[in-house]
């Protein structure tokens, strides 16, 4: 089987591919009731959220946590701002437009960022603004923080939208004041696909009481409040089945977070980004996020070299190790993407095999480079 180091999914800890082994709990089984209960109180530890929040797990991928989070917030007619960094941004927008509501973008270059001063720039008579905190297509990371002070002084709700950074970068929905923070189990929580997860300020809440066009009964948080409340209350409750048996693997894959700590957790995102750019570099590889400051630690962009062509990830593939192609409409033909997040940032054998597999890959398409040079700098 070939190592996974595409953006989710990703490779699983022992811990969580042997709950991922387990069949099904039913839903109302003592055992699920309390791991969902356990489960959404990690997710306030790591998502740096407050005991005042409500988690939500809902089955589903990363993108059905995106519908969530626009059709319980707006109306139809109402103004959203998208902080636009990439393809996921986009997608966003889209899901958006189809809800009826009116959507104005700050759109970066692939590879920059929007700043905190734009969008305070942008802020006059805006609902909500949605925000990619690591754009996935481009490996950009915004300074969700600086943006979230301008969003808190504007009154406008605000999402971020953190597939590619819970787990993996710093998150502290309370400090920044984020109405909703989602993500998906794929990602850098290490868990398989299926889970869209997020969680819900008051404020959030408050915004789908007062909506006008309630959202689909499956997507409607408040249909879901009274179940998620029963689960941490260990009471057994029912709306629509769960997907129990992630639901246990995503309880396994943040114990282990928990465990270690949310803190050393992006820590070890950060040192392992560090190694694999050094890593890269000696390969003759650049990243491309403009400015060093900018990019991400849960993945690695990065430009191929003049006259590889696209297939380029293909070659990787042949050496045991999956990366990811480009995905960014106005440069896709000219990157590729190496996903480092979750377990595996805490394996150096592992992080060695992919540098050694894209080394191997390039010499093969004629760009002379110090493979064996490449894996020691790691
Ligand atoms: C992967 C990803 C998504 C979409 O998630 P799916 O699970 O593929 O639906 C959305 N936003 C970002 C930033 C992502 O990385």
């Amino acid at each position: 089987m070939s190592l996974l180091m595409i953006l989710g999914p990703v490779e699983l800890s022992p811990g969580v591919r042997a709950a991922s082994a387990e069949p099904p709990l039913g839903h109302t089984a003592p055992a699920l009731i309390a791991s969902f209960g356990a489960a959404l109180r990690q997710m306030r530890t790591v998502w740096g959220a407050g005991p005042e929040h409500q988690p939500f797990v809902f089955a589903g991928s990363g993108t059905l946590a995106m519908e969530v989070a626009a059709t319980n917030l707006l109306d139809p007619g109402q103004r959203a701002l998208v902080v636009d960094t990439g393809v996921f941004s986009d997608r966003m927008a889209r899901i958006l437009g189809r809800r009826g509501v009116e959507v104005e973008r700050l759109t970066a270059a692939p590879g920059a960022t929007i700043a905190p001063a734009e969008v305070a720039a942008a802020l006059q008579g805006i609902d909500a603004v949605f925000a990619t905190h690591v754009d996935t297509s481009t490996g950009v990371r915004i300074d969700v923080a600086g943006i979230a002070a301008e969003v808190r002084r504007s009154g406008a709700l605000f999402v971020v939208d953190g597939v590619c950074s819970v787990g993996g970068e710093p998150v502290a929905q309370a400090d920044w004041g984020a109405d909703v923070v989602l993500t998906a189990s794929q990602k850098a929580l290490s868990v398989p696909p299926g889970l869209a997860l997020l969680v819900a300020s008051p404020r959030a809440l408050e915004a789908r009481r007062r909506l006008r066009v309630p959202p689909p009964l499956v997507l409607d948080l408040l249909e879901w409040l009274p179940i998620h409340q029963a689960y941490e209350e260990g009471r057994p409750s029912y709306f629509a089945t769960p997907a129990t048996g992630l639901v246990r693997a995503l309880q396994a894959g943040l114990d282990e977070l928990v465990a270690e700590g949310p803190d050393i957790a992006v820590a070890r995102h950060r040192t392992a980004a560090l190694a694999m750019r050094r890593a890269f570099g000696v390969l003759g590889l650049t990243l491309v996020p403009e400015r060093p400051e900018i990019a991400a630690h849960t993945l690695s962009a990065l430009w191929l070299p003049e006259g590889v062509d696209p297939s380029f990830p293909g070659r990787v593939a042949a050496h045991g190790v999956l990366v990811a192609g480009g995905l960014h409409p106005d440069i896709r033909a000219r990157y590729f993407r190496v996903g480092h997040l979750g377990w595996v940032t805490s394996q150096p054998a592992l992080l060695a095999q992919t540098v050694r597999a894209v080394g191997l890959a390039l010499r093969e398409v004629g760009h002379d480079c110090d493979v064996e040079g490449a894996v020691a700098a790691l």
